[in-house]
């Protein structure tokens, strides 16, 4: 849709033969989408895609809230008001959209099959590309895909939105083109996640961030559409111990002994029992190499670029990002010269889309760091400066106006860490009114008491 808004001719090619329901309960029953195994699990759409949403696609935003998606905004809220300092100008950056998955993907799809300038094109898979001459001598040129039933279809790029999976390496290297360089790690978390509903369409109140931390294991409590809400639980992919929450009993009675989120079992579920993922992936893929990209005519969007582990939520606000960042490198560069394309698409990647993946990455280390250090009853303290920082800032946002501010501008995808941090006066702030972090009292059951909730029979 921002291509084709654009004046583009986008062709989308979609694996998947089903077009979306238009209801949000018969997307949600109903839909089958097997090219995405994350379709049912707990998704919250943040304010870095919120505003891509509202600037760039209005028309969407109005179909979101006609199908019962929410605007959540913590300072307005659920923060009180002597710890946001009240009301400010600006604050409603911190809107972020609230829908379970396949609402927001059967809105936008229908949203996108009936822009101008959009086919999409269902149950038809690519299997590989096509090429022409030469942009840049001994480097693929790409002219358009092969899909798996064998039609070529020609193009004047090759846009691979198809997720964390992507073929593309494979298809770059029946090409001829040099390997992608790939970092690839287990991104080493399990997901366990259940979806409820109200019967009158109230949800419950939160009586903390959507993401909490409660020693080993993590919580993420998300309202969604129509009165409907998830609950999830993260353990580290190591913590033996904490498998059997893969036992709907066990899942309910962990999340039962976390006091500020225990509320949230009370509604109707919507999942036949629990959905579990684990296995998920942390992959970066760089298609240049040496200074030349590995192939023209075919950028990478999204999650086929690079992925991470989804606890933070921000996989949907980082992609939109990039997919923006694309509209704006054709704006700016166009294809009449497809190697300067690719330069300038590689180079806006690194420059404004890569900083969000390696801010992830390094806050999800950490994170497992401390899982691992509780599962061996020892103390995590690096004295790694980001980990210092963000540690004193969750502290810091409690109490101070600014460093709350500070906080959801990173967390909601807004803000980079630099450019917050760049504030006069914020880093020192943040330190000095976080510095207790390490004497935070926990709010829930240590990890003796995890297990015995977890092993109860
Ligand atoms: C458990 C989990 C929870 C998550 N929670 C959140 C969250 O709360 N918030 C958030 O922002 N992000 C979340 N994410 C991440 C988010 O789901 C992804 O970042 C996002 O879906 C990426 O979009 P994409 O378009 O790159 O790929 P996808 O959404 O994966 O879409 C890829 C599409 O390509 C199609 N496809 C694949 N191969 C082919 C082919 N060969 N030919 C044609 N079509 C093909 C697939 O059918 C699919 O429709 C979560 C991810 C997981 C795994």
């Amino acid at each position: 849709m921002l291509l084709a808004g654009d004046g583009h001719q986008v062709i989308v090619l979609e694996r998947d033969p089903e077009g979306p329901p238009d209801d949000p309960d018969a997307a949600w029953e109903r839909w089958q989408r097997p090219g995405l195994n994350q379709f049912r699990l707990p998704h919250a759409f943040l304010g870095g895609f919120r505003d891509i949403v509202d600037t760039e696609l209005p028309e969407v935003a109005q179909a979101l809230e006609a199908a019962g998606a929410l605007r959540l905004n913590l300072i307005r809220d659920v923060v009180p008001e002597q710890t946001s300092g009240g009301w400010r100008d600006g604050d409603e950056r911190y809107e972020w959209l609230t829908a379970r998955r396949p609402v927001m993907e059967a809105v936008t799809a229908a949203a996108a099959e009936s822009a101008p300038g959009v086919e999409v094109r269902r149950g038809t898979a690519v299997a590989g590309l096509i090429t022409g001459p030469a942009a840049l001598p001994g480097v693929p040129h790409v002219t358009g895909v092969r899909t798996r039933s064998g039609e070529a279809i020609p193009a004047d790029l090759v846009v691979d939105m198809t997720g964390r999976r992507s073929g593309l390496p494979d298809w770059l290297d029946e090409i001829g083109a040099c390997p992608v360089s790939e970092e690839l790690e287990d991104c080493g978390f399990v997901y366990y996640g259940r979806q409820f509903r109200s019967a009158d369409g109230s949800l419950p109140p939160s009586l903390g961030p959507p993401q909490m931390h409660w020693g080993t294991v993590s919580s993420l409590t998300l309202s969604a559409d129509n009165g409907t809400w998830a609950v999830a639980l993260v353990t580290g992919s190591k913590d033996k111990a904490m498998r059997p929450l893969r036992e709907l009993d066990r899942w309910e009675a962990v999340v039962r002994g976390l006091p500020l989120i225990a509320h949230w079992l009370d509604g109707t579920p919507i999942d036949d029992g629990l959905r579990v993922l684990a296995r998920l992936e942390d992959r970066y893929r760089g298609f240049v190499v040496d200074g030349t990209p590995v192939a023209t005519g075919v950028v990478p969007v999204a999650d086929s670029w690079s992925c991470s582990n989804p606890a933070n939520g921000r996989g949907a606000s980082i992609g939109l990002l990039h997919a923006r960042m694309l509209r704006d490198q054709l704006r700016a560069v166009g294809l009449d010269d497809p190697a300067a394309f690719a330069a300038a698409f590689h180079q806006a990647t690194a420059e404004s889309v890569e900083p969000w993946y390696r801010t992830t990455l390094a806050t999800d280390r950490h994170r497992l760091g401390e899982i691992d250090a509780g599962l061996s009853g020892e103390t995590y303290d690096p004295p790694d400066p980001w980990y210092q920082l963000e540690k004193a800032l969750d502290v810091a946002a409690g109490l101070d106006p600014d460093c709350m501010r500070a906080l959801l501008d990173i967390r909601l995808v807004l803000r980079g860490p630099d450019e917050v941090f760049a504030r006069p006066g914020l880093r020192e702030k943040t330190l000095r009114l976080g510095a207790g972090w390490r004497d935070e009292p926990s709010l829930g059951p240590d990890r003796e008491q995890l297990l015995a909730l977890v092993s109860a029979s």
